[in-house]
């Protein structure tokens, strides 16, 4: 089972991948000004219990978090000191949070870090060869105990062999998804299956996760529904798990 936390909503463009940024999009339709951050209603939802007294979000659950911002935001300095005291005491629970700012990764990091938490699990969002080049270097040195790749939305191809040669081992897995929304820039196939063998030939599970709304396979573009995206990918049969 899965839970959406999201602690703080609003944030800067960063790089080509927020061009269509799916927040900025929604944000728009109310007239909201997206660059504004700003803590949720749903803030302290990891310590919210229920009248029992029993946690809300239920021991083992999966969760996803800050999913209309970034972690690392810089005016999120000051929260994210209290969303990592609840992370911390939530050791029940896995938070999955996906970053483009790995640079950031030290500011307000909880002095009993170490080599990091076991319930957190960090990706790098890495969409073009420049971003990969930019960050990956500096995640992949990060006191972080489970590390992903996620390329989405994935604009070209991208090699990331000499990380895999060198991090392999601590790279969780990979995943590679298109961008969805009425200006979806296209993304092929051809670079999807080029990251999947990259991930085989340095053993790191790879997983495909969406195809985006425009999908190129085998020179030719195809529009992909919003509810189809997932399935079509999962029906490429291409995901990868590690050989132990
Ligand atoms: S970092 Fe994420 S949330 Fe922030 S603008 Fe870019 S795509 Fe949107």
């Amino acid at each position: 089972m899965s839970v959406m936390w999201n602690c703080w909503h609003g944030c800067t463009k960063l790089s080509a991948g927020c061009l269509n940024c799916y927040m900025y999009r929604r944000d728009a339709m109310y007239g909201k000004d997206s660059t504004v951050a700003a803590k949720t209603s749903a803030f302290r939802l990891p310590l919210r219990r229920n009248r029992q007294g029993q946690y809300k979000v239920p021991s083992g659950e999966l969760v996803y978090t800050c999913f209309t911002s970034d972690f690392f935001l810089e005016e999120a300095d000051e929260w994210r000191k209290e969303a990592w005291e609840m992370i911390r005491l939530r050791s029940d629970l896995t938070f999955f949070i996906i970053t483009k700012r790995p640079d950031r990764f030290y500011v307000s990091l909880p002095k009993d870090w170490g080599d990091g938490y076991d319930n957190v699990c960090i990706s790098c969002t890495c969409e073009s060869q420049y971003t990969a080049d930019l960050r990956l270097p500096i995640f992949l040195e990060l006191p972080i105990k489970h590390k992903s790749i996620t390329h989405e939305p994935m604009l070209q191809k991208i090699n990331i062999r000499k990380y895999l040669r060198e991090y392999g081992s601590q790279i969780e897995s990979v995943s590679c998804g298109g961008e969805s929304g009425p200006d979806a820039r296209p993304c092929d196939y051809a670079w999807v299956l080029d990251t999947m063998l990259q991930c085989v030939e340095y053993n790191v599970s790879f997983f495909f996760h969406q195809t985006g709304a425009n999908f190129i396979r085998a020179g030719r573009l195809y529009h992909i529904e919003r509810k189809d995206q997932h399935l079509q990918a999962a029906k490429a049969g291409i995901d990868f798990t590690r050989a132990v």
